[in-house]
């Protein structure tokens, strides 16, 4: 994941366009990427694997940029939620279901 952070705040830089992220242009722009990740499955199940990695890439690279932004290393902030969910999704009462963790 660092050379992708690296890479994207350079692509970033050179660019001038961290005058234009701010953490809600961000957040704006991860929901945008998402949609067009969501537009491959518009009509159904059937995808293109290259158009689907580029929009998930997309998504990975407004994320890194938020995080830095936010002045938070993303590696640590997404394995600190999955430890938060481990607790509200314990094995041995969520495994094999998709009930909300209210409901277990
Ligand atoms: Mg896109």
């Amino acid at each position: 994941m660092k050379k992708a952070k690296k890479a994207v705040i350079e692509f970033t830089q050179e660019r001038d366009w961290d005058q234009f992220h701010t953490p809600a242009s961000l957040s704006r722009a991860i929901s945008i990427e998402a949609s067009e990740l969501l537009q491959n499955f518009l009509w159904d199940d059937k995808y293109d694997k290259q158009k689907v990695c580029d929009e998930l890439a997309d998504v990975v690279n407004f994320c890194i940029l938020l995080a830095n932004k936010l002045e938070v290393d993303l590696e640590e902030i997404v394995l600190n939620k999955l430890m938060d969910n481990a607790k509200k999704y314990p094995v041995e009462k969520a495994k094999g279901i998709s009930t909300k963790y209210t409901e277990l």
